[in-house]
């Protein structure tokens, strides 16, 4: 093909040779080696620092064509099929091709202790789209915020608050986390596809949305975010902090801060489930020093929300009568000294400290900062956490028998709904909203301890719901919905749309 050859409306294979090896860099789609066959996607051709877009393929394959002499490169052979338009202005045996190609794969789970390492795009769509049925059937949120900033905006909590606020109040909202989009055949994480598929539920319905990838803990995103509320929104009325991270970078100190989680003063032994196989053994976890302990409450605790609120107040981009809201969690007492008396309870005990410093800080403009203390439920964060997930199977199956099983988008309905916007959040003594009322409720508990101390391997099929945290756990990375065809091939090249 030579310089200024057209091609459109081409339905015959159109065969392209090309003496340059692809850059592996950006090519990853591409390994080298074989014949390949890719479906969909853009193909983009860097011809002599020119790029020339190929749009609407419908397959190109890519095959090893026929040295011509033992010194020269085999030359390379994209074959397109079905080209809806195709152009190129530049003689193409010279050019490099530099492409992005969809890659279309089944995704499949794996699973990897306590985290999967893929996540399926239309799954993670399809659970986004069944929290904001829950939320589109309870009706409308009456005085529910309408410009609302969620930092860890991604899965658990967060999404459930930023998919509340929007579905539930029409809210404008902005989010912020840290995940990874795919690259060539690896797929992006549950967290980018749920904010893609959040953003595209957003615009069908007319509501604002724009997201930030990165780290929230930086001056840079902090910077960022606050200069989009300003352009866009002018003010936010809500802001939602619910992160959960392993490490945080102290933006004025650049000191790397990990988070662990281990008991205070004394090793804690205690049942434990192994998620992978339902084998109910016993962990020993070694106490913490106080290097760790210091470094989960800068981690987890409650400074850099008071950043946040602070650069979002400096910047005059809090309207008056906001309303801020951290998550923690309190648990029963066989759990406390793995969680609320070791070093998470330590970072959430700094977290109630915030909040009362920033309930002070907000009183002028008429807002509030508050707790709200959530259940336990399957996250991508509290599947790391020991004993817990044992916690959680006795928990589902006791809640699921007496009707008062709530997912995240619940809870985090029920927030809004109930507690923030009906002029009583019943508050508890601490000022501490309490979402965990009904797993905390007495005859939940007492069933809870009594099957504690029954449950082996051999009974914890019947005692606990292990097939509920199991399909949960699925689920957090889009797998086991409904009306997904897991069979078939998936684009896993998804974007963002605000990121795109
Ligand atoms: P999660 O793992 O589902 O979500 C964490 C979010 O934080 C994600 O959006 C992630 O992208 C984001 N994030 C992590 N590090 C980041 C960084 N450096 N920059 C930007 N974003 C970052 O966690 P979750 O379980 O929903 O937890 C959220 C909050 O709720 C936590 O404070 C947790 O303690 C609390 N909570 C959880 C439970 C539970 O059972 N899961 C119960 C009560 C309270």
């Amino acid at each position: 093909m030579e310089q200024g050859d057209q091609l459109s409306d081409s339905c015959a294979p159109i065969v392209i040779e090309t003496h340059v090896k692809p850059n592996r860099d950006r090519l990853q789609a591409f390994p080298l080696g074989g014949d390949e066959v890719f479906h969909t996607g853009c193909v983009f051709f860097s011809v002599m620092g020119f790029v020339e877009q190929i749009n609407s393929i419908a397959s190109v394959s890519r095959h090893a064509g026929k040295r011509t002499g033992p010194s020269r490169p085999a030359p390379v052979l994209w074959t397109f099929e079905e080209t809806g338009f195709l152009s190129f202005t530049k003689k193409l045996s010279v050019c490099i091709p530099v492409v992005t190609i969809r890659g279309l794969m089944v995704v499949a789970p794996k699973i990897r202790g306590f985290i999967c390492t893929t996540a399926h795009p239309e799954g993670c769509a399809k659970h986004v789209a069944e929290q904001i049925a829950v939320v589109k059937n309870r009706g409308p949120i009456a005085n529910g915020p309408k410009k609302v900033l969620v930092i860890g905006s991604s899965t658990g909590y967060g999404l459930a608050s930023r998919i509340a606020a929007a579905f539930g109040s029409n809210a404008a909202t902005v989010g912020v986390f840290f995940e990874r989009a795919s690259e060539g055949d690896r797929t992006a994480t549950a967290g980018w596809y749920n904010s893609a598929a959040f953003e595209r539920e957003a615009a069908a319905a007319g509501l604002y949305a724009r997201s930030f990838n990165g780290d929230a803990f930086s001056d840079a995103m902090k910077t960022e975010v606050i200069a989009a509320i300003k352009e866009d929104l002018g003010q936010v009325d809500c802001v939602i902090y619910s992160l959960a991270s392993p490490r945080r970078t102290h933006p004025k100190t650049e000191e790397v801060l990990k988070s662990v989680l281990k008991p205070i003063g004394e090793s804690y032994t205690n049942k434990n489930l192994n998620t992978g196989n339902g084998v109910v053994n016993e962990i020993t976890i070694d106490p913490a020093n106080e290097d760790e302990i210091a470094q989960t409450v800068a981690v987890m605790g409650g400074e850099d929300w008071e950043m946040w609120m602070e650069a979002l107040a400096s910047a005059n981009a809090l309207a008056p009568g906001v309303q801020t809201l951290a998550y923690s969690y309190i648990g029963p007492v066989l759990t406390w000294p793995i969680y609320k008396n070791g070093t998470i309870g330590q970072a959430k005990l700094d977290l109630e400290r915030a909040q009362k410093a920033l309930d002070q800080k907000l009183a002028p403009i008429g807002g509030k900062a508050w707790i709200s203390v959530n259940k336990a439920l399957v996250t991508q964060a509290s599947s790391a956490i020991p004993v817990v997930p044992l916690y959680i199977s006795l928990l589902y199956k006791i809640m699921k028998a007496a009707g008062s099983h709530e997912e995240c988008i619940e809870q985090m309905d029920r927030l809004f709904r109930d507690r923030l916007t009906s002029g009583n959040p019943q508050p508890d003594e601490a000022g501490r909203i309490r979402l965990d009322d009904w797993e905390m409720a007495e005859s939940v508990q007492s069933l809870i301890s009594e099957r504690w101390d029954a449950v082996t391997t051999e009974n914890f099929a019947e005692l606990a719901d292990f097939a509920g945290y199991q399909a949960n756990f699925l689920k957090l990375f889009g797998f086991g919905l409904d009306g997904v065809d897991y069979s078939a091939d998936t684009d896993v090249a998804v974007s963002v749309p605000s990121i795109a």
